[in-house]
């Protein structure tokens, strides 16, 4: 049983203009001590599919219109035998990418991380601000018992950053959900939070939800990569199969548009042309068929399923089908 399985999520907006079908049918499952990244560009719907299973989508206007979240077996969604305040924030929490502007301005940092505990542990004010300075210590703030004492403005993006991880991890969480938790951060700091972030797996066990449009870090980090297009996920393996062995064009075309140290100093990078389709009526066939240069007529109107290319890897392309022509004249070579 996985640690935490999504199976078919569907989630909808409704708007002045329409409904924006922002999820369509994701699923994933990330099991104890892995880290699963979930890539693609912006609004590809990789945060709003970790935030409606957080219970974080506002209804309205958002709203889950199908699929199915389980943690440890249990279903979280809709099932009113589970409190999901409990799971949510004690055993699944989530880090953002902005740490100012989800911590209380107001308030010091020491007493946002022991309201966490007073509310979800239930410790004293008193025992819950010793732990909130262990977990500053364990977060390597220095001089952490004068640093809880102080507000946010007072902190640096990454000292933030830390204390950010610090108030999810205050309840032990199984779960981490960092939503591009180093976006914010220059290079330097950026390796120190996912240094950070691997070693505290490591000694707990957690498993991670990654959140990124950035490849070099899903290198880093990642055992399963899961890359969104469109509201779906259109290709999904280990981090080997996909950096080495993907075979979606979109993810092709990811690769391209990455720098690499072993490109000519003069190559340029190769941009994805065409914007990606409009969700307010999604195409019925492949959604990336208008920037797609392998697309063919089928493409346009049958949607692809997925082709499996190995246990844990699989592609939702025609180009994986056995008879597809471009595959067999040797036009598509991933
Ligand atoms: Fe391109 Fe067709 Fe594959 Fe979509 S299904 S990525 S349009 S070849």
């Amino acid at each position: 049983m996985a640690l935490l399985e999504v199976k078919n999520l569907h989630v909808e907006f409704n708007t002045f203009g329409g409904t924006v079908k922002a999820v369509r049918g994701v699923g994933f499952h990330v099991d104890e001590g892995e880290t699963l990244a979930i890539v693609g560009e912006s609004g590809c719907g990789k945060s709003v599919s970790v935030q409606s299973l957080m219970g974080l989508i506002p209804n309205p206007p958002g709203r889950i219109t199908r699929g199915s979240v389980k943690y440890r077996g249990h279903e979280i969604i809709g099932n009113p035998s589970i409190n999901g305040q409990e799971i949510r924030g004690t055993e699944i929490a989530m880090i953002f990418q902005d740490p100012m502007s989800c911590l209380n301005p107001t308030m010091t940092i020491g007493s946002q991380i022991s309201e966490t505990l007073q509310f979800h542990n239930g410790l004293s004010k008193k025992q819950s601000l010793i732990r909130a300075v262990e977990l500053l210590t364990m977060m390597q703030i220095p001089d952490a018992t004068r640093r809880a004492k102080q507000y946010p403005f007072e902190f640096s993006g990454g000292m933030l950053q830390r204390s950010m991880i610090a108030m999810a991890l205050a309840c032990d969480p199984s779960i981490l959900i960092a939503d591009e938790p180093t976006t914010a951060l220059d290079v330097t700091i950026q390796s120190q939070i996912l240094e950070l972030l691997k070693n505290l797996q490591a000694h707990n066990n957690m498993a991670i939800v990654l959140i990124t449009h950035d490849l070099g870090v899903v290198a880093r980090m990642a055992d399963q990569v899961a890359v969104m297009y469109a509201g779906e996920i259109i290709e999904q393996g280990s981090s080997d199969e996909i950096f080495y062995q993907s075979a979606h064009p979109y993810t092709v075309g990811l690769r391209s548009a990455m720098p690499t140290n072993t490109r000519e100093i003069t190559g340029r990078l190769e941009p994805i042309q065409g914007t990606p389709p409009d969700l307010y009526s999604p195409p019925p066939g492949c959604g990336y068929f208008a920037r797609c240069p392998y697309a063919m007529d089928a493409c346009e109107k049958v949607k692809p399923e997925p082709f499996n290319m190995s246990n844990t890897h699989y592609s939702k392309c025609w180009l994986q089908h056995n008879d597809c022509p471009q595959v067999v004249k040797g036009i598509y070579k991933p």
